[in-house]
């Protein structure tokens, strides 16, 4: 039976090389619909899909922040399912990319709400209230008083979160640097695109998926799901908060027999790394003081590129193994693409306390520049005696 797969952000990146390979697939197992926001970007998906265009790939327009674009193209799909023959094993592939941050300080900030419930009866401009309340209450509290604790090098921030909260995160749009640089509304945006992107999309084609008691969501989160990088702290937090909404859900989605898969990407190279490493390069830091500016530039964007040649992989083989994933039979909820990322993954679930995985990155950043180096040598090395490195067992057919 042939599945019909929706994937979103399909103009370039991972979206475009799933995209493809699915459209390729040698037994025909899939149609394609293939979405970007900018349907004038289509060219390069066109003619990488070449013949397959219009036969096993249709592009359509979807913008993940504009509610109106997301229900325009889920009801230009005959009658709104995604599975063609109309039999009960289609699955539905969201392709997201979502930022995380997780801040790697506190402060007292107690304030927040909460809101429970089914997703489909409550409005984004609901969710948006307790975004804006639970985070960026506490973005905005610290915009005030992180450059004060700086200068001093004396504070203690404690936030009282949720053990709901602890590991969880997903998104579309990057941003880096130091946030006393970035405005409130940049971070919206962000959360906008990585988080309530993929909120919008499930509440138009959750209800549909429950009536019929079938459908796979794919996601594609991050590492920066699980662990907070410097200087990443609202891109890690936009995916923290689509891993921390799909792991509730995905209780839920049980009792319905729907599957959800988190796909979790160490770094890969493709127009958002590119993107991403050129707004750093021009971002004023002049509202950062000068060691946060100089820790940036010179240690950060310093050994970013370095990262990438060396933990990278490409679109294609992050495509690889989500089509693995969408064919498994028994899918996992989450899957790190990226074998030589692993350990510093591990370290999060190695101690409660969370200590350990801070203690380990600030060591790599700033006392070991040098291991550091030598290390990201070492996994060249590994990289290019392991390519081969996943197996998830016999994919269903
Ligand atoms: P990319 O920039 O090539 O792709 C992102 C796509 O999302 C683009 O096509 C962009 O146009 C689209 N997009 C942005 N805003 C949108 C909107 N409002 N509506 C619809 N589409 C929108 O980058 P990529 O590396 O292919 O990223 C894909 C996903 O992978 C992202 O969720 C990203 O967070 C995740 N990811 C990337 C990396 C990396 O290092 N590149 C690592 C881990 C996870």
């Amino acid at each position: 039976a042939r599945r019909n797969v929706l994937i979103t952000g399909c103009s370039s990146g991972i979206g475009l090389a799933l995209a493809v390979k699915m459209a390729k697939d040698e037994q025909k197992r899939f149609k394609v619909y293939a979405t970007m926001r900018n349907l004038a970007k289509k060219e390069p998906l066109e003619e990488a899909a070449g013949h397959r265009l219009g036969k096993t790939l249709e592009i359509k327009q979807l913008d993940v922040c504009d509610e109106q674009s997301i229900k325009a193209c889920v009801n230009s799909i005959p009658d709104r399912r995604i599975d063609v023959l109309g039999n009960n094993d289609s699955k539905f592939i969201f392709m997201e990319v979502f930022a995380c941050c997780c801040l790697p300080f506190c402060a007292v900030s107690n304030a927040g709400m909460g809101l429970i419930g089914p997703i489909e009866c409550q409005t984004i401009e609901e969710m948006k209230t307790v975004m804006d309340t639970n985070f960026f209450g506490l973005v905005r509290l610290l915009k005030e008083i992180l450059p004060d604790m700086k200068r001093r090098k004396s504070g203690h921030i404690v936030i009282i979160s949720s053990v709901m909260g602890i590991q969880v995160s997903n998104a579309g749009m990057g941003l880096i640097g130091p946030i006393e640089c970035q405005t409130i509304e940049e971070m919206k945006t962000v959360m906008d695109t990585n988080f309530f992107g993929l909120v919008r999309l499930l509440k138009e084609i959750l209800p549909d998926m429950k009536r019929r008691k079938s459908g796979h969501i794919v996601i594609i989160s991050s590492v920066m799901g699980i662990q907070g990088i410097l200087f990443n702290d609202v891109y890690a937090a936009s995916k923290f908060a689509v891993e921390g909404f799909c792991e509730s859900l995905a209780i839920q989605a049980l009792k319905f027999k729907l599957q959800l898969s988190l796909i979790e990407p160490g770094p890969v190279v493709t127009e958002f790394e590119r993107k991403v490493f050129e707004d750093g390069m021009k971002m004023d830091l002049s509202a950062a003081d000068e060691e946060t500016a100089e820790m940036f530039t010179n240690i950060y964007l310093k050994n970013y590129k370095q990262i990438f040649q060396s933990l990278g992989q490409s679109a294609e083989d992050v495509a690889e193994h989500t089509v693995k994933i969408i064919l498994a039979e028994n899918p996992p909820f989450r899957h790190q693409t990226n074998t030589l990322y692993t350990p510093m993954t591990t370290l999060k679930y190695a101690d409660p306390n969370g200590d350990l995985p801070i203690d380990i990155f600030y060591k790599m950043v700033f006392q070991h520049d040098k291991i550091f180096s030598a290390s990201l040598n070492f996994i060249k090395l590994l990289r290019w005696r392991s390519r081969k490195s996943f197996d998830l067992g016999k994919p269903s057919q």
